[in-house]
């Protein structure tokens, strides 16, 4: 999920959200004061390091996957896996 950075005029701050890329941003309202006089500025994508995941949470490898093997299958047989 992308980060959005957006400025408040009310407030004179800049905030940061974290959006789906389906929200409205014009209707993105200000953390701070609730104000809408925002301004989108831009967006990156979230890091996957800290702050985002859990500490103690091991990544997620082929190992979590239903089928264990579905990396190793043929593509058409991936595809229907899926
Ligand atoms: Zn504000």
């Amino acid at each position: 999920m992308p980060l959005y950075e957006y400025y408040c005029d009310d407030c004179q701050k800049d905030f940061t959200l974290l959006q789906s890329s389906q929200v409205n941003k014009d209707e993105t309202q200000c953390p701070d004061c609730s104000g809408t006089r925002v301004h989108y500025k831009l967006s990156t994508f979230a890091p996957k390091t800290k702050g985002f995941s859990l500490e103690n949470k091991a990544p997620v490898t082929t190992k979590d996957l239903p089928n264990p093997n579905v990396m190793n299958l043929p593509i058409p047989r991936l595809r229907s896996e899926l």
